[in-house]
């Protein structure tokens, strides 16, 4: 059988630690036998990282600029451990909010369903897409302890001088206070990215905040993205079958209960940050998340949702068998290459991507897994497999699916 062919690279940027073990392999294994691979290659492994006082993080994302399509690998977001452990020059900041940074744009997460791996709502059969804003709010205010009486107003000096006021509280005893923002263009791309990735994904779009309580700062919200869809995306939807829903968070959390999945979530930067974490456990296992970021601009950063598997790593330079899930990683690659196969009108690539990833889940499905996942499966007798022999079963699988 030949190679299937490429047009434009993938920005490929590898990462650290035990996914980076599972990238090589994912590469040797389950790709390169069957595609004529084209990959622009990054090296953000933190080793090289600080070689390049971080410039190669910076490099990868105008790649993805460029090209409009990335897949990563996880890497270490150093503290002061990590500094110590590999003699850093610095404390590099997170690659991903480097990326992120420099795109801008929100990211997606969805869990991976499989039979077998029950998520504990039991009406959820289709998949919850999380999409986070990743500006402002509380991560970026300010913060004062107040000792005792006093007054505290919001203040705003505009360019020419004038200050509006707004009174918070007289305080007749210590407190505490809390200053933040965002900004109408940050909202903006923000629907832009959401309303796009519905598209894109033909799923339903729901948005919520609280709107009643916070009648500026998240009125401001409801409005910038019921402006952008009336004025952008209405007609787009309608022909594509698919709806926008905005309605208030407390109600938006009971629907998403009572819900079957199949949509996307639209979250401010803390709802989606606690959400996340609760519809990724909800569903099983943080193994099984992934994760993409999409750009205003209509570019796309694919990885998995979880981090480098450091314990894991370990027990594997030590010689011990590991059981790590590649999932997660596996669908960072199939995403980005269908979705090059797409913007390439390659169908071949396209139609690879969804056997990979039917090969995961029916190798699954039939039984064999890693270790996290035989932990929580109702299957009767599932088999744990290492590290190894997994992608060698779901290798298996796919030879049997390209027949
Ligand atoms: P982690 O890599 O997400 O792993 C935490 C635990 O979750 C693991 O010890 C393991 O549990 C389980 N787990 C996660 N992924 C798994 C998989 N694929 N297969 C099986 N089990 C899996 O978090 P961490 O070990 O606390 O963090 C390690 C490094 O990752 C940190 O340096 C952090 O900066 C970085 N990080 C990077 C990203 C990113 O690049 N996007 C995201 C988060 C964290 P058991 O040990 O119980 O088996
Ligand atoms: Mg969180």
């Amino acid at each position: 059988m030949s190679k299937i062919q490429m047009k434009t690279p993938l920005v490929e940027m590898d990462g650290d630690e035990m996914t980076r073990i599972l990238w090589k392999l994912i590469k040797e294994e389950l790709l390169e036998p069957y595609i004529d691979l084209k990959t622009e290659y990054y090296d953000l492994g933190l080793k090289y990282r600080d070689e390049t006082d971080d410039q190669v993080t910076t490099d990868a994302a105008l790649a993805i600029k460029k090209y409009g399509v990335g897949v990563k690998c996880a890497t270490i977001t150093p503290n002061a451990a990590r500094v110590t452990e590999y003699g850093l020059k610095k404390m590099y900041k997170s690659p991903n909010g480097t990326l992120r940074a420099i795109l801008d744009g929100t990211v997606f997460r969805a869990p991976i369903i499989v039979k077998g791996i029950e998520p504990y709502v039991q009406n959820w059969t289709q998949p919850i897409t999380i999409a986070r804003h990743a500006y402002g709010d509380v991560y970026k205010a300010s913060e004062l302890k107040i000792p005792g009486a006093g007054k505290a107003e919001l203040v705003f000096t505009a360019e020419d001088g004038t200050e509006t006021r707004e009174l918070i509280h007289e305080f007749k005893g210590a407190g505490v206070l809390q200053g933040m923002h965002n900004l109408d263009k940050s909202i903006d791309s923000f629907a832009h990215s959401c309303f796009n990735y519905a598209l894109d994904t033909k799923q339903d779009l729901w948005f919520a905040t609280k709107d009643t309580i916070s009648k500026k700062y998240d009125h401001t919200f409801k409005d910038i993205f019921q402006e952008v869809f009336d004025n952008e995306y209405k007609e787009k939807f309608e022909k594509a079958g698919i709806t926008y829903f905005y309605t208030l968070i407390d109600d938006a959390v009971a629907r998403v209960i009572r819900s079957n999945g199949g949509f996307i979530w639209a979250c401010k930067n803390y709802d989606g940050d606690v959400m996340s974490d609760m519809v990724a456990t909800a569903f099983g296992s943080l193994s099984m998340m992934t994760s993409v970021l999409v750009s205003p601009e209509g570019n796309y950063e694919y990885e998995a949702a979880h981090g480098t598997v450091q314990r894991h790593y370990y027990k594997y330079l030590k010689g011990e068998e590991t059981s790590t899930n590649p999932l997660a990683t596996i669908f960072a690659w199939s995403g980005a290459l269908r979705k090059r196969g797409e913007l390439d009108e390659l169908p071949e690539l396209r139609e690879f991507a969804d056997k990979l990833e039917k090969a995961c889940i029916d190798t699954i499905e039939g039984g064999h897994m890693t270790k996290d996942l035989a932990l929580i499966t109702k299957m009767e007798n599932p088999v744990a497999e290492n590290t190894e022999n997994f992608i060698q079963c779901i290798k298996t699988t796919l030879e049997g699916l390209l027949k």
